[in-house]
């Protein structure tokens, strides 16, 4: 098979998004659709070499953080990370090439359990020849496809226990395989609030790379000798990090404050995130300040590309204006008729529902 249609198809299907205008949170509903439809097709059926499967992470990898198929800098967060779960810290993309393994690991399970299927009583004709499927080794001049399959075998033994598959009841299935073979990370804190369906996903996409500090900020860019300075763009008194940026510049201080004051809450500098969290508030009222907060991080971020760009910033009062409307439409277009008194009481007083 001439893989190199894929990556060819996968090019062509890239470039026709043709947009580096859409969000980092469009990008992502892309690729995944792309790699989704992969899955489906390519991965499933076919064992496909490591070197295809891994210029197709590229080209995915590269539209997301840029646009087009071609990036040369550093990624922000490695593709190993961006596939992990969002419990770990990912975006729950999957990796192409170990889920082809895992695709594959069907051929293992059906030599053991499947002796009718056409396919393997050719492959026990032409390969086992009687021998035990758990023991036999392929000697060294077999097919390309048929040491891949053996290879697979090696990679998913941690699965199997005297040839019964121990990681799913029903039998081997690809995700359990998938979850066997790829790369584990720690589980993080704060998934649950980000990816709070209160949040927009263009905010979403933001503050996951705040919480992962993994914005190119100046501090970082001085470091790299891509700066000259690290001083902050929006208040210029401080090293531009991801804790001064997002915490305690005075641009991003009355932003958060006004809004703390507006929502009847404290908003200070620390970890919000994790502050709203933490907090005796209702589900709606920490839905609603985490949409505030996540929205307020994106504009921050909005507002330092602008200074970078065209050294103009929209003052605070004007983003909180476009937060609080924000605020609105959501309250507006969320809420359930079963409202609690106590969070009623909270979204008038806060004139966010009349
Ligand atoms: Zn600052």
């Amino acid at each position: 098979m001439d893989c190199s249609i894929l990556v060819e198809k996968l090019i062509t299907r890239i470039r026709s998004f043709g947009s580096k205008k859409l969000s980092y949170s469009g990008r992502l509903v892309l690729v995944s659709s792309v790699l989704t439809a992969l899955y489906n097709y390519w991965v499933n059926i076919f064992v496909i070499p490591k070197g295809v499967l891994n210029k197709v992470n590229s080209i995915c990898r590269n539209y997301l953080w840029d646009g087009g198929p071609d990036f040369i800098r550093c990624p922000r967060v490695s593709w190993e990370k961006i596939c992990s779960p969002k419990s770990e810290g990912g975006l729950g993309l999957r990796d192409s090439h170990v889920w082809n393994i895992a695709a594959m690991g069907k051929l293992v399970w059906w030599i053991y359990y499947n002796p009718d299927r056409l396919w393997v009583k050719w492959v026990n004709q032409i390969y086992l020849k009687g021998q035990c499927w758990d023991d036999y080794q392929p000697g060294t001049d077999i097919s390309w496809g048929w040491k891949s399959v053996c290879r697979i075998k090696d990679k998913l033994a941690a699965g199997y226990s005297n040839g019964q598959w121990v990681l799913d009841t029903k039998g081997y299935t690809i995700q359990s395989g998938y979850e066997l073979l790829r790369q584990k990370f720690q589980t993080v804190t704060w998934h649950k609030q980000i990816w709070n369906t209160w949040c927009i996903p263009k905010h979403q996409f933001i503050a996951w790379l705040v919480a992962r500090e993994a914005l190119l900020l100046k501090e970082r860019m001085l470091s790299l000798g891509i700066a000259a300075a690290a001083d902050c763009l929006l208040c210029g008194k401080g090293i531009e990090n991801h804790i001064h940026l997002f915490q305690t510049c005075e641009y991003a201080r009355k932003i958060f404050d006004e809004l703390g004051q507006l929502l009847v809450v404290a908003l200070p500098a620390t970890d919000l995130v994790h502050l709203i969290a933490s907090g005796q508030h209702s589900k709606l009222k920490k839905g609603v300040l985490l949409c505030a907060v996540l929205a307020a991080q994106y504009h921050i971020w909005i507002q330092r590309n602008q200074a970078r760009v065209a050294g103009c910033i929209l003052r605070p009062t004007l983003v909180i204006s476009q937060i609080m409307k924000l605020l609105k439409m959501r309250v507006s277009s969320r809420l359930q008729p079963n409202l609690v008194s106590r969070d009623v009481m909270w979204l008038s007083s806060v004139k966010l529902h009349m």
